[in-house]
């Protein structure tokens, strides 16, 4: 026994979905957040699966997320469709209900945000909305709880009832060649399917006349009778369906909905007049992010980081009196006790905890900053930013909505790279999923935070630039490739509705942070304990005067490797071994480059005074060329989890190749031009670097503000 739970996108199917199951999925307030169906147990009766769709709006072919939908729908027949529908915007959420009516399935009406309807005031007649649609209806509060379970029970019962019945009826001579399609060509099909199939013929639906192997001959044939229809009705045959449909929709509102009187704007519109103003937008958008970085990344910082490294994983400090040792020296401690080898001792303590511990050091901050992301996210903010960003990109034949897949990369890009799936145009999804990357995920905050915090002394602007410096490279590079013969091509249109602004709940919020924040802990007592171990190991052994053994760092296989790659990086102004090496591991997983950090620059002093790596890193690093060293890791080549998905996105291995060649080089030129300029600036004397530097910023000016000269797709 299967419920689909099938609606418009923002209408609260995965906070109903939560709900029934007990589920954790991510609830955001924008479209777009469930890409993939989602499937879960119902709590109250284990026999009875849920799946949670992508929200739609109509069952046409046009985007992914419809043509998931509705062949899950066609494909699979669930035994009931729970058709969730926002309360307050009932006009455009029936239009898909008069489309689902017609499949051939049991459906049951959910009225969903009854509460926000209460305290508008508007009344909606259920059992006449039940005798219109002929199915049955129920309210429901996805958020409060109300009235779910009963939704779902009342599920259960429709679906041992039988089919619904199509209740929107079309003008005489649309049905009569919608007969005739059904005549003509479906009718070895069970009855109640053919009046789906027979619209969508009708509206030449390629993808549904391929499915059901119509010849060319029966299309011919139909095809006749639809251009009559056209011609009678001056319109093509979607445009027909479609104002018919919201003709019957209007009917059936005026006789089952009471709107209170509303003449004045609602809060919601007066904060968007301020949010989405064209002049003010971006400023607020630009502060808003601000506060955001500075705050949980630089202020927070300054509390908790030096908390981490010198109580938790340093000398320890007081607790009720007590003396307890940091992480380090008691677990130092207990192995001396045990009498545990030497080098075992120093690779858990100078390896290990070291390298785990510098990572972990930031966890508060990411919550921090999880939280403020979840509050934008649920309040509605962030879907301004993505109509606000079309504004903008659609002058560059972009699209708003790319950042939607950008918004999801903030926490992990892998997600975020998933989420580019729904983008049609197949050029601007693989712009998207180049440049989604160049947003500072989860897993680069540390590197931010450590060198605002180590390198800056916590200096305002460092952190927020980092975001900026993301968005900044996404719209560069989004230009750049746009302008190429590769991507060149049309802007899709992209119809974003604006979700209310709706205070979000605790419980959104807690869930959210918990989920991300959980993944960056669970990340580093696996893959990262893994790695730095390795690091250790590698930093610890190697050659010295033929043979092979434990080494000074210096003399290690590690040094070695690095100095073979480093003079890469001299350009940049961080040629040395240990910086180059931090790189490489940061392709690994991102975390990796602080956990090497920990591990080559505070093992020395770790046992004795606690972590050391701020110091010791500050006196490694000038200003410049950690900041270049900051720019080039932000915005080269992800880490392999995120290649990964970009290849599977991709689907090929040259495009992959190409994406991840693109992201180097970019963050090279960028980070090149930080430094050789920065030094320029301090007055230091011109070289090789500062000519390469200027070329390279010419010809980035080039590729940026070039006619275009493929305008045509
Ligand atoms: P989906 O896109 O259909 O999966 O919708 P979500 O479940 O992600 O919910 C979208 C937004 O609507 C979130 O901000 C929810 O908190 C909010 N929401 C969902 N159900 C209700 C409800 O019954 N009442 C109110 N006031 N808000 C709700
Ligand atoms: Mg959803």
């Amino acid at each position: 026994m299967t419920i689909a739970l099938v609606g418009n996108p923002n209408s609260g199917k995965t906070t109903l979905f939560n709900a029934l199951t007990g589920a954790n999925q991510h609830v955001g307030n924008w479209p777009g957040v469930t890409v993939e169906k989602k499937e879960g147990r119902l709590k109250e009766n284990k026999e009875v699966t849920v799946t949670d769709l992508p929200g739609i709006y109509s069952l046409s072919p046009y985007t992914l997320e419809e043509v998931v939908s509705r062949n899950y729908l066609i494909d699979e027949s669930p035994n009931v469709i729970l058709n969730i529908i926002d309360g307050t915007n009932l006009e455009r959420n029936l239009f898909l209900t008069t489309q689902l009516l017609e499949i051939g399935i049991p459906i049951v009406v959910a009225i969903n945000m009854s509460d926000e309807l209460e305290k508008k005031g508007d009344k909606i007649d259920l059992s006449q909305l039940e005798k219109e649609l002929k199915c049955r209806v129920v309210a429901i509060s996805a958020l409060k709880g109300t009235g779910i379970n009963e939704a779902a029970e009342v599920a259960i019962e429709s679906a041992a009832l039988g089919k619904t019945l199509p209740v929107c009826v079309f003008s005489g001579s649309v049905e009569h060649t919608l007969a005739h399609i059904e005549e003509a060509v479906l009718h070895h099909l069970p009855l109640g399917e053919q009046r789906f199939f027979a619209i969508k013929l009708f509206e030449r639906d390629r993808k549904i006349s391929d499915k059901l192997n119509i010849t060319a001959e029966q299309l011919a044939h139909i095809e006749e009778d639809i251009k009559r229809s056209e011609e009678a009705f001056d319109d093509d045959s979607e445009g027909i369906i479609t104002s018919e449909r919201y003709t019957y929709i209007e009917t059936v509102i005026g006789k089952c909905v009471r709107f209170k009187d509303r003449g004045e704007r609602t809060i919601s519109d007066k904060i968007d007049g301020i949010i989405t103003n064209r002049i003010l937008a971006l400023p607020i958008f630009a502060v808003i992010m601000f506060i955001v970085y500075f705050v949980s990344v630089t202020t927070v910082g300054e509390i908790t980081t030096e908390w981490m490294e010198d109580v938790v994983f340093g000398e320890g400090g007081e607790l009720f009196g007590v003396h307890i040792y940091g992480i380090p020296m008691a677990v130092g401690n207990m192995l001396e006790a045990l009498s545990v080898a030497e080098w075992l001792q120093s690779l858990i303590v100078n390896g290990a905890i070291a390298g785990v511990g510098a990572v972990l050091a930031f966890v508060p901050q990411l919550f921090i900053l999880f939280m403020f992301l979840a509050f934008l996210e649920s309040c509605g903010y962030m879907a301004r930013i993505a109509f606000i960003l079309d504004r903008i990109f659609r002058k560059f034949g972009l699209s708003g909505k790319s950042f939607i897949p950008i918004l999801i990369g903030t926490g992990c890009g892998v997600p975020g790279i998933m989420a580019s799936r729904t983008i049609e145009s197949d050029k601007d999804r693989k712009i998207t999923i180049m440049t989604t990357t160049f947003i500072p995920c989860s897993a680069k905050l540390p590197i931010i935070a450590l060198i605002s915090g180590a390198l800056f002394g916590g200096v305002w602007w460092v952190a927020p630039s980092a975001y900026f410096l993301g968005i900044g490279a996404i719209i560069v590079s989004g230009i750049i490739l746009k302008k190429t013969r590769l991507f060149s091509g049309d802007v899709a249109p992209f119809i974003m509705e604006l979700p209310p602004y709706r205070l979000p709940t605790i419980g959104n919020i807690l869930r959210s942070m918990w989920e991300r924040g959980w993944s960056f802990i669970k990340k580093a007592g696996t893959i990262i304990l893994l790695a730095v171990t390795c690091v250790w190991l590698l930093s610890n052994f190697g050659w010295y005067a033929g043979n092979f053994g434990m080494v000074a760092p210096e003399y290690s296989l590690l040094a070695e490797f690095g100095r073979s790659v480093a003079w890469i990086f001299i350009p940049l102004g961080w040629g040395d071994w240990q910086s180059a090496v931090s790189t490489i591991t940061g392709l690994i997983a991102k975390e990796n480059l602080v956990g090497t950090f920990g591990i080559l620059f505070g093992f020395a002093e770790v046992a004795e005074d606690g972590m050391e790596i701020w110091a010791n890193l500050a006196a490694h690093f000038t200003i410049l060329s950690a900041y270049s060293f900051l720019v080039f890791n932000l915005l080269c080549a992800p880490c392999f989890a995120a290649i990964g998905a970009i290849r599977r996105e991709m689907a090929n291995f040259k495009w992959l190749l190409f994406a991840v060649a693109y992201q180097c080089g970019f963050a090279y030129i960028i980070a090149l031009c930080v430094y050789q300029f920065g030094r320029l600036a301090q007055g230091q004397d011109f070289g090789f670097g500062s000519t390469v530097a200027i070329l390279a910023a010419i010809a980035l000016v080039y590729l940026l503000v070039r006619k275009e000269k493929h305008s045509f797709a």
